[in-house]
């Protein structure tokens, strides 16, 4: 179309009432809708879940990727789970391999994953920033702040039924609260569309083992929650 082809067609648009089309921004970008609302457009979760991870692009946001973060750590895991666990942060071994919870945390993670009866495919992983602060220090509140919108993201597109804070950390940032992790959990929190429950963190539990017990309570309880008509 050449510009006077365009002018004829905005004045015949004009003429049967049509408004908005040649000054809303959103008219202009809309034939590609991936660019300017990725999830919006997005055919289906995994869709949008990678609109979102191409939106965070090598993020420079925060101070992070200053600080020898070696990859982003996005999450992982089906984008369509009934079950989400969210942790603090990546670790050392997540930072060089970009999955979330893969190190000796990780791996008793796996362990109270399976011991519902479900495999880490079945369940959706993140974390509350998605780079690994130095020396595995905890986040800054400017870096979650700057970070959290991204999991609300992802947990608004996989609409879990059951989330799963694990940890203090996780727990306090999702809750908004300083309260400790061990008035936190046992209780269920209605969270964005899901149930919340708060538990050990699973590198507590490497320290802790005999804290172990509570969390296949609190584990008894998400299975409890996943086979409810919630
Ligand atoms: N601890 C976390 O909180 N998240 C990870 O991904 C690994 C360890």
């Amino acid at each position: 179309m050449d510009r006077d082809q365009i002018r004829e067609h905005l004045r015949f648009a004009a003429e049967l009432g049509i408004t908005g089309v040649s000054r809303d921004g959103a008219w202009r970008t809309r034939e590609n809708g991936v660019g300017s609302d990725p999830v919006r457009f997005s055919r289906n979760a995994a869709e949008a879940l990678a609109a979102v991870r191409a939106d965070i692009g090598d993020c420079t946001r925060c101070k992070l990727h200053g600080l020898g973060r070696k990859q982003i750590v996005f999450g992982v895991g089906n984008p369509d789970a009934d079950l989400m666990f969210v942790g603090e942060a990546p670790g050392g071994d997540e930072d060089i391999q970009g999955i979330p919870f893969v190190g000796r945390a990780g791996q008793l993670l796996t362990k109270i994953i399976e011991a519902i009866d479900l495999r880490r495919d079945d369940v959706y992983i993140a974390n509350v920033i998605k780079c690994r602060p130095p020396q595995n220090r905890n986040p800054e509140q400017d870096e979650v702040e700057t970070c959290e919108p991204f999991l609300f993201q992802q947990i608004d597109i996989i609409k879990p039924k059951v989330i799963v804070a694990l940890g203090k950390f996780a727990a306090q940032a999702l809750l908004r609260t300083l309260d400790p992790i061990s008035r936190l959990r046992g209780r269920v929190y209605d969270y964005r569309g899901a149930k919340l429950i708060p538990t050990f963190h699973p590198a507590y539990l490497l320290r802790n083992p005999s804290s172990k017990r509570e969390v296949w309570e609190d584990m008894k309880l998400v299975r409890k929650l996943l086979n409810s008509q919630l």
